[in-house]
């Protein structure tokens, strides 16, 4: 008997455990086969095409892998060194500010090399993409120089330039070792409450095109034609976030950031789609999908915008990534969100915080067949497709040597302030200033202030205020460097001069913005503060002729103040070199820029539409391409 119930319990022992053994096979051959050990991989071997190698490294991947490659994580999020190796990482970011402890340029080298090392150790080898938004510049880093905001280069109209900055940028990028920039911006704004104006070229669908394709060409082209793409770009955002409504918004901090795409299909071809056409055509292979919902839906979710028309219809080959926490953005589940975003058409996620439950969430929907092995393989194909465009398998990605050429940079960046700066108004030409007048006063809150001129996006996601910035100029320093010898310059900030008996002969006011990113910049009535226009009014009862300067990252309502001023001058953002500005005031360099935007004459105006027309039907101050 004994005997008996014994062997029972063996051999049910046994059936149970060969049950758990054959279980345990089907699923790890369906669902996490047991790695391949690559034996001479092609995907190692560059004398192979770009998609064979793909297709060889995709073979070997597990399915954990494979999900790891879609992970994009913010730096300061990696829980433990050595995460990036084991859990497969496809991407790290630096959200803006997001610097090592030694923050320097070769700190930055030491920090990105670091995890791009650690990720070449994993089993397969595969590197990371090290992204950054290098939106004007490489801004993050102290000591790179800083160029104007996407608004001054629309205003310069010049695809040459853009180029040149953007290859500029790219030798900054190189030099600490980021292979991956989120830009440039293609946004096209319509509302100038919107705290994203500044990021964009224009609103002109034909002009982000041409400067856009310019831009991605500089940031990604190589030396020569065989070196493939040196620093990926990431036009963005997918799609239609230009034209969000005022008090739309999804967060509840913000108005207008975030907020709902409210154009119908047709509008949203013909305005915000051909730009996005033009970068796939020139060789964009990461996509970035905007924070903003059309209709009801966020576009992390937007299957049809995604899926449809930017990987069928305009032919994309490369990956999408979403935006900052923008798939949790989709629902409140989050295992939900990520799987309604990845069959949305999302390949890479910008979590950017918590890896592990989404690595096991999806991993979850995988086998629950919520997500297909297609979807997957079909994101991480086309990660690792940039991936290899981007060379990031063969050779050394960062090179030994510091080698920024600051000078140069900082000289280019002064040609695109003053390409940059548009003249609106210039009674009796007070501009440029060709007779040196003896005395020139200068006043204003951005007169002296290289925060304020650099604006968000520079060391910090919200920028500095005041003179923070290395190997930078402010706008007074430039003016003294250009005035030359027989003209004196006295600033007072608030413009509190010493009364004498003559009026000098010109006052310069220059004011403006205070820094302000993304949904924070987000403001009902953009216009000068009173302190400002007191400013202007002090300097007017002391100078003969005044010409304000706007440092302004958008259209600024000053309808009524604009008839007491003799001339008027918009520099935009300009960045780090105030000369550049001077040289445009002294006649150095003419005026050739023009206005990218229309500017409103009143806030009721908004939102103005694509063919420039105002929303209560009455006339612009100034309309688009006005530029004197
Ligand atoms: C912005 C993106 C940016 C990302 C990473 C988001 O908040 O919307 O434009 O690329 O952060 O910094």
């Amino acid at each position: 008997m004994r005997t008996n119930t014994t062997g029972n319990i063996i051999r049910t022992f046994l059936i149970l455990l060969s049950g758990l053994v054959a279980v345990w096979v089907v699923w790890s051959f369906f669902i996490d086969s047991s790695p391949a050990t690559p034996v001479d991989p092609i995907y190692l071997d560059a004398s192979y095409a770009n998609d064979a190698r793909v297709a060889d490294l995709l073979s070997y991947m597990t399915l954990e892998e494979k999900i790891g490659q879609m992970a994009l994580v913010e730096k300061n999020s990696i829980q433990r060194i050595g995460d990036v190796r084991s859990y497969g990482i496809g991407a790290v970011l630096s959200g803006f500010g997001g610097k090592p402890e030694d923050n320097s340029i070769e700190g930055w080298r030491d920090m990105v090399t670091e995890f791009i090392t650690e990720s070449k150790q994993s089993r397969l080898g595969i590197p990371i993409l090290y992204g950054v938004d290098a939106i004007h510049g490489h801004s993050n880093v102290p000591g790179m120089t800083v160029f104007p905001h996407a608004i001054g280069l629309g205003a310069s109209g010049d695809a040459d330039l853009v180029k040149r900055v953007a290859q500029a940028t790219k030798e900054q990028l190189v030099n600490t070792g980021v292979n991956w920039s989120y830009s440039p911006t293609y946004d096209m704004p319509q509302d100038i409450r919107w705290g994203r104006v500044y990021e964009t070229f224009s609103d002109d669908p034909e002009l982000v095109s041409e400067l856009g394709a310019s831009y991605i060409e500089g940031l990604q082209e190589g030396e020569d034609d065989s070196s493939g793409i040196e620093v990926l770009a990431t036009p963005k955002h997918f799609i239609g976030a230009g034209s969000m409504l005022w008090d739309t918004s999804s967060n509840e901090n913000f108005k207008i950031d975030q907020g709902t795409t409210a154009v119908d299909a047709q509008d949203l071809y013909a305005q915000h789609l051909p730009p996005f056409q033009e970068a796939v055509d020139t060789g964009a292979l990461s996509i970035m999908v905007g924070l903003n919902s059309w209709g009801q839906t966020k576009l992390a979710a937007e299957s049809y915008l995604i899926t449809d028309v930017l990987k069928g219809e305009l032919g994309f080959s490369g990956f999408t990534v979403s935006d900052w926490y923008g798939v949790y953005e989709v629902t409140d589940n989050d295992y939900v969100s990520a799987v309604t975003a990845i069959n949305a058409g999302i390949d890479m996620v910008m979590l950017p915080f918590d890896y592990k439950p989404f690595i096991k969430n999806v991993k979850k929907a995988v086998t629950r067949g919520e997500i297909s092995q297609e979807r997957i393989d079909d994101a991480v194909t086309r990660i690792l497709r940039a991936k290899f465009a981007a060379g990031l398998f063969v050779g050394e990605q960062v090179s030994d040597v510091v080698t920024v050429v600051v000078d140069a940079h900082r000289g280019l960046a002064r040609e695109a302030v003053a390409k940059s700066a548009v003249l609106l108004k210039n009674t009796d030409s007070t501009l440029p200033i060709s007779l040196r007048p003896g005395s020139i006063l200068v006043a204003g809150s951005a007169a002296d202030n290289v925060g304020m001129q650099a604006g968000a996006w520079t060391l910090e996601w919200q920028g500095v205020d005041g003179n923070w910035i290395p190997n930078s100029t402010s706008i007074l320093e430039g003016l003294k460097e250009v005035v030359g010898t027989g003209t004196t310059v006295t600033f007072e900030e608030n413009g509190y001069f010493e009364e004498s008996q003559t009026k000098a002969a010109l006052g310069i006011a220059v004011v403006g913005e205070k820094p302000y990113a993304e949904g924070w910049g987000d403001n009902a009535s953009p216009s000068l503060s009173a302190q400002d226009m007191e400013t202007i009014n002090r300097l007017r009862e002391v100078s003969e002729k005044v010409v304000v300067v706007l440092v302004t990252g958008r259209p600024l309502i000053i309808t009524e103040e604009l008839q007491n001023w003799d001339a008027l001058v918009v520099a935009w953002l300009p960045g780090g070199e105030g000369g550049g500005v001077a040289d445009v005031l002294f006649g150095n360099t003419p005026f050739t820029a023009s206005l990218p935007l229309p500017w409103p004459a009143s806030v009721s105006q908004l939102p103005i539409s694509a063919d420039g027309a105002s929303h209560d039907g009455s006339a612009v101050l100034f309309p688009r391409y006005f530029g004197l």
